[in-house]
């Protein structure tokens, strides 16, 4: 089976160079008990992918204590190899659950993008912008400017509105008018920080940065919690996807994007798994399963975020966030960006309505092979390109070094 756009088909795929070359679609309807599914693969659209390095940690507390007594104390002690080590283990870990791409944003972004290439997972890396690091302002455009794109493209990021000033906005977005990428950044995660921002600044998040010119390129946008109406029509204004996040969200109490009416306004809505001391695993199934029931539970209407919708938030608006206009479904002359999913399980029999499966049943291990560019990273437990015991080797080593010093 597989699923060419919005529809179920059953059927063969050619692919040629990389690229979906031809679709032969055939009645069977004898796939309903078991059998396999072909679908695009996902597009994980915000991740902190070395944070596998803390998976977990820190469960409990409150956002900003979290972040200072749990999460920052360790991250202060990571050096480049741990970063590498922690990214090639997300990598790992996404390719085996049908992720083929990520938009990632952490620190030594050039060690995250080596691993991204060795595992063969697209990716968006960026240099993150921050106001406190020396330098950092010249850092991030310089790293951009330099990059040679592949699998891996670097894009423009700040951390956030509150971690950085006027000044290095604008003069990012200035920058950017030669660079012209996308802009990564979280907007909005919490209340405190929404109106933190309009007491700094007399508007929204959303609103001053595109006020700074920051936006001018697009944007995706994580989180989005306390977005306004008003903050919908910037984002539509200027192309700006909201990358929602509901694991990270509920699991720090931050509370629930408003989704179905950013949907309704025109709003592009892609998903991500945030890091994986919020989440605690980087499962997109898990996300769209989530995407799928929250928004149902808030406005007590079981008809928003249909199943079709969700995947496609996953899949194809993820992929265009991120500028992969090539990528995200199942269509003649695009990449050959795929994931297997054996429906042979107790769990995913009857097939009765393949959307609605893979929304509500299906987990990222069902997934038996992963396929980037028409090159296979993943099968069946293994992923070709990578040495992976040396992988889990040298991230356990990782953990160890940096858990033993505390
Ligand atoms: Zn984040």
């Amino acid at each position: 089976m597989l699923l060419p756009g919005r529809k179920v088909g059953f059927g063969d795929l050619l692919i040629e160079n990389g690229k979906i070359a031809e679709i032969v679609l055939r009645d069977d309807p004898g796939a309903l008990n078991g059998g396999r599914l072909l679908m695009p693969g996902l597009v994980n659209c915000h991740g902190h992918t070395a944070m596998t390095l803390v998976r977990g940690l820190g469960g409990g507390l409150p956002l900003q204590r979290w972040l200072e007594e749990a999460i920052f104390p360790v991250e202060a002690k990571m050096c480049a190899e741990d970063i590498r080590s922690g990214a090639l283990w997300g990598a790992m870990e996404m390719l085996a659950g049908g992720t083929v791409c990520v938009a990632d944003m952490y620190d030594f972004p050039g060690e995250g993008a080596d691993a991204f290439a060795e595992a063969g997972i697209k990716a968006n890396v960026c240099r993150v912008g921050l106001n406190f690091i020396e330098g950092r302002l010249a850092d991030c455009i310089g790293f951009t400017r330099g990059w040679k794109p592949s699998r891996v493209v670097a894009d423009i990021c700040i951390h956030s509105e509150y971690l950085t000033d006027r000044g290095f906005c604008r003069e990012l977005a200035a920058a950017n008018r030669e660079l012209k990428r996308p802009l990564h950044v979280h907007v909005s995660e919490t209340k405190r920080e929404h109106d933190g921002c309009i007491a700094r600044h007399g508007k929204t998040p959303m609103a001053y940065l595109a006020d700074t010119g920051l936006l001018d390129r697009g944007a995706y946008a994580a989180h989005c919690v306390w977005c306004s109406d008003d903050d919908f029509r910037i984002m539509r204004e200027y192309g700006v996807t909201l990358v929602h996040n509901p694991t990270s969200n509920l699991k720090l109490g931050s509370g629930f994007a408003r989704v179905p009416e950013a949907v309704a306004a025109g709003v592009r809505v892609a998903l991500g798994t945030d890091g994986c001391a919020s989440n605690d695993n980087l499962d997109m199934f898990e996300e769209m399963h989530l995407a799928s029931l929250v928004h149902k539970g808030r406005l007590n209407d079981p008809t928003v975020a249909g199943a079709w919708d969700v995947i496609e938030m996953a899949t194809k608006n993820g992929a265009h966030a991120l500028g992969r206009t090539d990528s995200g479904e199942i269509a003649v002359g695009k990449a050959a960006d795929l994931c297997l999913v054996d429906l042979d399980k107790p769990h995913l029999c009857p097939a009765l309505d393949i959307p609605n499966l893979i929304v509500n049943s299906m987990h990222a291990s069902d997934v038996i092979m992963t396929m980037v560019d028409g090159e296979v990273v993943y099968d069946r437990g293994q992923w070709p390109t990578i040495n992976h015991e040396r992988a889990g080797y040298d991230f356990k080593c990782a953990v160890r070094r940096l858990f033993k010093a505390l």
